[in-house]
């Protein structure tokens, strides 16, 4: 029997996470003030986000320990598995190894869980009673309404209006869950209200989200804010994909040429790719990172770098980011979670550096990756984890052309489970490539 699923023992999940911005080749330029644009301090965060995350988000340490009790419930799905995609090889015909880190085995169903009991924990511990947040096709929604059960909070969720409509069994496994699920533009917040009068019809936004759940906790003192992605916390919290992923390969030996994943926010690329980056940064290994975005929402590629609001309204602080400007509405594509008009200010740091690669895909192409990853291993991937099976595939293609033996590992973000009616609009021939 051929080696396929490379297993960690539950004693080997991470005990620290490992925090890039002290080997950042440029420093991150620093958030900006709204109103008075200058560079914020911990205190302007404070209503929003516990103690503990805000100094971790400006944290110097390369690494940070992950509290006990966050792993007694990594430990309900981590550590994820490692699979070598032998099925996958065969059919390409192609000489490089393909491994993938399948994070679609969390109870949510993707990588989000990492972050979002690490967020819950932190949240508890300061006393905060209830979480609010935005969603778009359902997955941070239902990551965070999973993670506030474990510590006993209450979980508000701004569910884009569109999604809430056409996704109805994600909103229905937060309520499952225990979360207030409300559909955005709504009339319960200033920033909902001031959307809805221009334009009663909205189908809403992650932007419009965003404002409405950061309005709703600024308001309430037992309340505080919670994002699934983007933020330097998030990217930290993650990377217990990719010290996994590094020990996994080890067992068999191997090492990455290459590290693929779709880029949203950011946060799952981190994941599987900084504990790697950071022996390239200390020049003791060679690996190129691939970061796959949308060609509907091409922030990296072609967006532009400068301070740009993480909202739409233009409630959050400025962020240095890869942006399409924070009015861009994205066109409807199915792969929701990757819907964002601007970036992780690290990994658009290290873009801009050249330290890491993007690239653009359309849909259709990569609903057909997805179909050929699901007949040849089996697992339904979701739309957002397809955008790294195409790159993964074209990089397999190209090792066929050149007889290069490389090895390729990529970041399975999640299952699709929950996609079904994505896939049988590319059955049916209505789907559309938007550029
Ligand atoms: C949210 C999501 C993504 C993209 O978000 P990042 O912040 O870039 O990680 C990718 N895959 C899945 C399955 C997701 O749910």
């Amino acid at each position: 029997m051929q080696k396929t699923k490379i297993i960690l023992d539950e004693n080997e999940i991470p005990k620290k996470w490992y925090n890039i911005l002290p080997d950042m080749p440029t420093p991150l330029s620093p958030p900006l003030h709204p109103v008075t644009m200058e560079p914020i301090g911990p205190e302007d965060l404070s209503p929003l986000f516990p103690m503990e995350l805000i100094k971790q988000e400006l944290s110097q340490e390369r690494f940070i320990p992950i509290p006990d009790e966050v792993r007694d419930i990594y430990v309900t799905w981590r550590p994820s598995p490692v699979y070598r995609a032998h099925h996958l090889e065969k059919m390409l015909k192609t000489p490089a190894k393909i491994y993938y880190k399948y994070e679609g085995v969390s109870p949510a169903g993707s990588h989000k869980p990492n972050t979002a009991i690490a967020q819950a924990y932190y949240n508890m511990k300061e006393g905060i009673e209830r979480l609010t947040t935005e969603t778009g096709a359902g997955q941070w929604g239902s990551a965070l309404a999973l993670a506030t059960n474990y510590f006993g909070l209450k979980c508000t969720v701004y569910m884009v209006k569109i999604s809430f409509q056409q996704k109805p069994y994600r909103r229905s496994l937060m309520h499952l869950w225990g979360a207030d699920v409300i559909p955005s533009p709504s009339n319960k917040t200033d920033s909902g209200k001031k959307i809805l009068s221009g334009d009663p019809n909205s189908p809403g936004s992650l932007g419009i989200a965003i404002s409405e759940a950061i309005e709703d906790a600024a308001k309430h003192d037992n309340a505080h804010y919670s994002l699934g992605s983007v933020l330097n916390h998030v990217m930290l919290h993650q990377t217990v994909i990719g010290q996994e992923a590094k020990e996994q390969l080890a067992k068999v030996d191997d090492y990455p040429d290459i590290i693929i994943a779709s880029v949203g926010g950011g946060s799952n690329f981190s994941g599987i790719s900084f504990p790697f980056l950071m022996d390239k940064l200390a020049g003791k290994k060679e690996v190129d990172l691939i970061a796959v975005e949308p060609t509907a929402c091409p922030s990296l590629t072609r967006g532009e770098f400068r301070y740009d609001f993480g909202d739409s309204v233009g409630l959050t602080p400025l962020l240095k980011m890869y942006t399409m400007g924070h009015e861009y509405v994205p066109a409807a594509i199915h792969a929701g979670g990757l819907r964002y008009h601007g970036d992780s200010p690290i990994v658009s740091q290290l873009y801009d550096d050249k330290v890491i690669d993007a690239v653009a895909y359309d849909q259709t192409e990569v609903f057909e990756a997805g179909i050929t990853f699901a007949r040849t291993e089996g697992i339904v991937p979701a739309p957002e984890s397809s955008h790294a099976i195409k790159c993964t595939i074209d990089k397999a293609l190209l090792c066929k052309r050149t007889g290069e033996k490389k090895t390729i590992l990529f970041n399975l973000s999640g299952h699709g489970h929950f996609d079904m009616s994505a896939y049988d609009s590319y059955f049916s021939g209505t789907m559309k490539d938007i550029i």
